[in-house]
């Protein structure tokens, strides 16, 4: 039995085989073979299974994300048959008689930059799709052809770190639990880990890479970062009793549902959730959430190849709103940048990137991707009760030109005869120690507030939230981080806007109470955390 320490982001049990995270293009090297048909041949099976793989994603998310999005896993089937493919893959292992995997990512590279070169933006963006499918193609030569265990069983996921793509596409129905060896607990890898309800420690050290093999047991116990590896079975036994005790709890919390978000003294404050994509709005809906305060729209891009077009955003968010019926959702505009990347944006590299071009800087000079993304969202807004916010606010300027976009946005559709809401509320992020310095500048330019703890945390204490070896010195409760909030409140207040909290800090029970003391008006948490936050809010008495 050998143990591990790391610190839990979500509190939960779990108990698994193991599954290394592997990263299939490093792994690939060049080596001379005697028996270029045998090759050939494992070419041949190892694409098969990649074809099996890639019916059963495709079949996953039809249902999940529906047709639209689940095409690009059609296409990748088709791109594993394509002759031209295939034919340069067999060339190469039979010229330079080398093994399956090196050819395969030889013609990956060539044929990426041949598609990359190209002048249709469609085409360039198949260059991603060929990297794609020829890493699922050397997963499948590399795991003897079964990288999906041949089963459905559930692995527990072990990273040296995750980037935030990296865990969207992992298979969510297989992951029991995340362990990092890096990372830190604001990072987007540890939000997603919490929204999708599941155990996860990070920050475990790199040591945890070494000591654990493929398939050992291993037990995470999300609650106090402990991971132990190979456990007796008097530790299993201890274990499933903790997991048990859960359910119990989590069963009687079901009982809060419905109920309102009331203190013992009656003041009342929404309890709404964050989402990070469409297929968020199930937990939303059955954690009982009063609304969306934060649907992180740049995930759309993230699950993307190429920038997602008008009409592709404008069904994710009118099937947002459709499915929270007249409930609020609050949507953010695109926030990428510093840990999410993506490629098709072509980012500079930055050495300061949480410092660099990230979120509304990225709108504000790339008008064309902003204009779309808004077009979108007024489009969609007729469906239900909207809220749009934008991120990373630091001046007036700022919100002056956000202002007019949205009014050109609105002209344009006006002149095209595109119906849209009139009452869109508009909001922007606090999480910039500037926003909330000139908060009585910027509120009555707004309807509403949303902190941003998560960055108003890393820019006020000068931690960067993705540097692990940081996370003694980040101290969520610091003085300085409550006085800002609550500056901000009394601003918002003093101007007839409302004020929500949506970064991590907003379930943070401890601090429950000295928020509604500030007059928060709203909570925005992953939705497992909408219950709890539900039970504390109702347990407290302002009147004291
Ligand atoms: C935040 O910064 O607190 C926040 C909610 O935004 P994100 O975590 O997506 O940066
Ligand atoms: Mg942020």
């Amino acid at each position: 039995m050998l143990q591990f320490k790391g610190k839990g982001v979500y509190s939960a049990i779990a108990i698994g085989a193991a599954s290394l995270f592997k990263r299939q293009e490093a792994q690939v090297r060049r080596k001379h073979v005697q028996d270029t048909q045998a090759e050939i041949e494992r070419v041949e099976s190892a694409k098969q299974k990649a074809i099996d793989q890639l019916s059963r994603i495709y079949e996953k998310a039809l249902k999940e994300v529906g047709e639209t999005n689940a095409q690009i896993f059609e296409i990748h089937m088709m791109m594993l048959e394509d002759d031209d493919y295939n034919e340069s893959i067999q060339n190469i292992i039979t010229t330079q008689t080398v093994n399956a995997e090196y050819a395969v990512a030889v013609t990956a590279d060539n044929f990426s930059e041949m598609f990359a070169a190209m002048d249709d933006a469609y085409m360039q963006a198949r260059a991603a799709d060929v990297k794609d499918i020829s890493n699922r193609l050397i997963a499948c030569l590399g795991d003897k052809g079964d990288t999906s265990n041949g089963g459905t069983e559930k692995m527990i996921v072990i990273a040296d770190d995750l980037a935030p793509s990296e865990t969207v596409s992992l298979d969510k129905d297989r992951v029991l639990a995340f362990v990092t060896a890096g990372g830190s607990s604001n990072s987007h890898t540890a939000i997603l880990a919490r929204n999708m309800n599941i155990p996860a420690v990070i920050g475990v050290g790199d040591e945890i890479l070494q000591a654990v093999k493929d398939g050992q047991t291993v037990v995470v116990n999300g609650y106090t970062g402990e991971i132990t590896v190979d456990p007796d079975p008097e530790f299993i036994a201890q274990a499933k009793a903790k997991q048990e005790d859960d359910l119990h709890k989590k069963a009687l919390l079901q009982e809060l549902k419905g109920k309102p978000n009331v203190t013992l003294d009656g003041t009342s404050v929404n309890v709404y959730a964050n989402i990070g994509g469409v297929d968020g709005i199930g937990a939303v809906l059955a954690n009982d959430a009063g609304g969306i305060g934060l649907f992180r729209s740049e995930f759309l891009y993230l699950e993307s190849s190429d920038y997602p077009t008008e009409e592709e955003q404008f069904r994710a968010y009118k099937r947002v709103l459709e499915s929270m019926a007249g409930k609020k959702v609050i949507i953010r505009t695109l926030d990428i940048g510093a840990d999410k990347q993506i490629d098709y944006f072509k980012l500079e590299k930055e050495d300061n990137p949480a410092l660099g071009f990230r979120a509304i800087r990225i709108c504000l000079t790339r008008p064309q991707i902003f204009e779309t993304q808004l077009r979108a969202l007024f489009r969609a807004s007729v469906y239900g009760e909207l809220g749009i916010m934008f991120p990373m606010i630091t001046s007036v300027s700022e919100l002056e030109k956000i202002k007019q976009a949205c009014d050109k946005v609105k002209r344009d559709l006006a002149d095209e005869g595109i119906p849209f809401a009139e009452n869109v509320e508009i909001g922007i992020m606090i999480e910039t120690p500037a926003a909330a310095v000139i908060s009585d500048r910027l509120a009555p330019m707004v309807d509403f507030f949303s902190v941003g703890t998560n960055d108003l945390t890393q820019y006020t204490l000068a931690c960067d939230r993705q540097n692990a070896a940081l996370e003694q010195f980040v101290d969520t409760h610091h003085e300085a981080i409550l006085r800002l909030i609550e500056m901000s409140a009394k601003n918002a207040h003093a101007n007839g806007a409302w004020i929500g909290i949506c970064g991590e800090l907003a379930a943070d029970l401890s601090l429950t109470e000295t928020f509604l003391r500030m007059g928060i008006d709203e909570l925005s948490v992953s939705p497992p955390f909408v219950l709890p936050l539900r039970d504390k809010i109702r347990s407290l008495d302002l009147s004291k």
